[in-house]
């Protein structure tokens, strides 16, 4: 099956116009991270490039070297600032169908500040 293009129309690229709003945690020239709208835990942060990336793998084979360098630092920025580094947490990048990516604009989730269950499949 062929991947699909960027759709700019999802709901990531609407915040990321300004569209509709996001609680912003953090902000660069390649990186946004807001709360997630349904959290999981008591820190659900979700984690996006500014480009036009459907998934982890189109942004880790297409983006340049400098928008994934700030991108990795902006995550552990996040995570630090967040308060979850001590203790731990969480980094899930859901990865098309099979992934059950919902949005089809590379984000990652930062989930923590509690002791999380075990994944299961
Ligand atoms: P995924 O299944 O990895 O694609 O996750 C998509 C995530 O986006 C879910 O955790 C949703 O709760 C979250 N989400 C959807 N719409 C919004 C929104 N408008 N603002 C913040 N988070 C959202």
């Amino acid at each position: 099956m062929a991947v699909k293009p960027y759709d700019p129309e999802n709901i990531f690229a609407k915040i990321l116009r300004g569209d509709i709003p996001c609680t912003k945690v953090y902000e660069d020239d390649h990186v946004l991270a807001f709360n997630d709208i349904a959290p999981q835990a008591p820190t659900h942060i979700l984690v996006i490039p500014k480009g036009a990336y459907t998934s982890y793998d189109d942004f880790a084979l297409n983006a340049s070297d400098a928008e994934i360098i700030a991108y990795t630092r902006a995550i552990g920025k996040i995570s630090e600032a967040a308060g979850v580094v001590e203790d731990g947490y969480r980094l899930i990048a859901n990865t098309r169908d099979h992934g059950r990516q919902d949005v089809p604009h590379l984000h990652v989730h930062i989930i923590g500040g509690t002791k999380l269950g075990l994944m299961l499949p």
